[in-house]
């Protein structure tokens, strides 16, 4: 999932425990300015918010920014704690920037709350998933940097006497022998 925070009607602000001197839409504004109007003082459920990628910044109906979040702050305000997502928006190319960016708000739960999330298509190649070796670690590729490796290794050396050479006339062999077995190669 993402989340979308809608962004309200621009106002000048004090005190912003992120800097701001301003928050909320104005016509023109830049993805940048968006993003920093749009990912702070949210009252959200902070677990929830940890556990998404993205977040669609929408004004007026629009999506002005999507950003990748990449850790998150709580702030005490006195009348309750308030969410920073921190993080930075997507670059040009970016698959789900480019699905979103100046497209109609995707939460359409007739809800006035600000804060919503929505499952994306998009963003599932970038969630992250328990790695492939079984290591248990969380990552956003199949594999974790080298566990790929060390997971063929591992094989070798349980299923092949620790013989790379064994493994490979192994898979030769199986592909002859079983066609339908034969993966589509490039
Ligand atoms: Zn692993």
């Amino acid at each position: 999932m993402a989340i979308r925070l809608k962004l309200g009607s621009y106002e000048t602000v004090r005190n912003d425990p992120v800097g701001r001197t301003h928050i909320g839409y104005f016509p023109r504004m830049t993805e940048q300015e968006a993003w920093e109007a749009g990912r702070a003082m949210w009252k959200m459920n902070a677990d929830k918010a940890r556990r998404q990628r993205f977040a669609l910044i929408v004004g007026e109906g629009i999506v002005r920014a999507v950003g990748e979040i990449t850790d998150l702050a709580e702030h005490d305000i006195g009348i309750g704690r308030r969410i920073e997502l921190r993080g930075q928006v997507l670059p040009e190319g970016h698959p789900v920037r480019g699905a979103y960016l100046g497209q109609t708000d995707p939460v359409a739960n007739g809800s006035q709350n600000p804060v919503g999330y929505c499952e994306l298509s998009e963003e599932l190649p970038f969630l992250h998933r328990p790695c492939a070796c079984g290591c248990g670690k969380e990552g956003d590729r199949d594999f974790l940097s080298g566990h790929d490796v060390r997971a063929i290794q591992a094989r070798v050396r349980e299923h092949f006497a620790g013989s790379p050479l064994k493994f490979v006339q192994w898979v030769d062999q199986t592909l002859a022998a079983t066609p339908a077995a034969r993966q589509p190669t490039r």
